[in-house]
């Protein structure tokens, strides 16, 4: 049989490509982003008491009722505006399914969607399978990765129709600031262009930095989809829970493919999490944490071969190696993999023409011990 691929230049995902790698040779895993550790025990049991008190049918499309009113507070709590819980919020599963579906939505064939690299691997692929033009903008190391936004403004056209942005950004850890999310709105102003904000790391931001959302831009904002993930707040990437919010008239469009994608997601863990975000200090004290975690980290790695920029947000931090190997990421990842038993992430993958800068990425989101371990290979390189 003989049928055209749809995606003829996509290879498996290089997170799983490398976790598959790590358990093999029983590496550290420090590639694929999540945790070692488990959900609060709390969460846990709140999701059980949700099975077992009979939330084992259809949630409404857009989601658990409960869920929605707790995310619309927690817009209000944090960034002091309101996305209406009835039509303006809907529950997704994960983030990925979020991205896909906003995506799908409104991308149609020639439609041109600009996005930064290095980029997270899931936008490119959404834009091809709708016949979508992905306009990549490269972001340079030299520059720490900041948008420069005249070159974006050169690359908007009458064909431009959607950007997507991530901040707190993987895989680089850097994030935008608020000169850069004004800058987005202006070009972006009198436009039909829809931005959508990839935002799961919101709550991880350090050295007293803030997160900039663009539902904090209200021009932006009527314009946006914001989304988010339960999984890397909550640490439990396997149950698979995001969710968007954008403006209704955006919002109603989204839900007639959301409709026929998932309809709904897995009720009782949208109802534990419900239960569980009534106290704001579980998403709260998330930045502290794992600032912690990063501090740890490069504090242990300090006198090693890696050069670094502390990571502003995300539980990422990419190490530079350019001092110890001209390998090709690609090649010096697997070969830390197999013969050094520590996985990370190469991250020539996400940039354009597979640029290699000779940079690596290292998830931190680890029991100290894990962090130790990792660190004692990489003071060996
Ligand atoms: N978001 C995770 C990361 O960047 C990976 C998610 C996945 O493997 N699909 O590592």
């Amino acid at each position: 049989m003989h049928h055209e691929s749809k995606l003829p230049n996509v290879k498996t995902t290089i997170f799983s490509v490398m976790s598959g790698l790590a358990n093999k040779h029983r590496a550290i895993n420090l590639s694929q982003g999540f945790p070692d550790f488990d959900s609060d025990q709390t969460l846990i049991d709140l999701v059980s008491k949700a099975m077992n008190s009979g939330y084992n049918h259809y949630a409404p499309m857009h989601g658990n009722l409960e869920l929605r009113e707790a995310i619309a507070k927690k817009f209000e709590l944090l960034y002091n505006t309101s996305y209406h819980p009835e039509n303006e919020i809907t529950v997704t599963a994960g983030a990925t399914q979020a991205i896909f579906t906003i995506i799908t939505t409104f991308i149609k064939p020639n439609d041109e969607v600009i996005i930064f690299k290095p980029a997270y691997d899931s936008y490119e692929p959404n834009v091809e399978l709708n016949g979508g033009k992905v306009v990549p903008i490269q972001l340079k190391v030299a520059n720490n990765f900041k948008v420069d936004w005249e070159e974006v403004s050169r690359n908007i056209n009458s064909q431009t129709k959607m950007i997507i942005i991530n901040s707190p950004h993987n895989p680089t850890g850097i994030i935008f600031s608020k000169e850069d999310m004004l800058q987005l709105e202006s070009l972006t102003k009198n436009t039909d262009i829809i931005v959508l904000s990839d935002e799961v790391y919101e709550h991880m931001i350090y050295d007293g930095e803030t997160h900039h959302s663009a539902c904090l831009f209200p021009d932006l904002k009527s314009r946006s989809f914001v989304v988010a993930s339960f999984c890397k707040t909550f640490h439990n990437t396997g149950w698979r829970i995001g969710y968007c919010c954008a403006p209704k008239v955006l919002m109603q469009e989204f839900i007639k493919v959301h409709q026929f994608n998932v309809f709904c997601i897995h009720h009782p863990t949208q109802k534990g999490i419900a239960d569980y975000m009534q106290e704001p200090k579980h998403y709260l004290e998330l930045s502290g944490f794992y600032q912690k975690k990063r501090n740890l980290f490069l504090n242990l790695i300090k006198d090693s071969g890696f050069k670094f920029i502390p990571s502003k947000g995300t539980y990422f931090q990419v190490l530079d190696y350019s001092d110890i190997t001209k390998e090709y990421d690609v090649d010096f990842a697997k070969r830390l993999t197999v013969e050094l038993g520590i996985a990370s992430i190469p991250m020539s993958v996400f940039n354009c023409n597979n640029i290699d800068n000779k940079v690596l990425r290292f998830c931190f989101a680890k029991t100290d011990d894990t962090l130790q371990k990792a660190a004692r290979i990489l003071n060996r390189i």
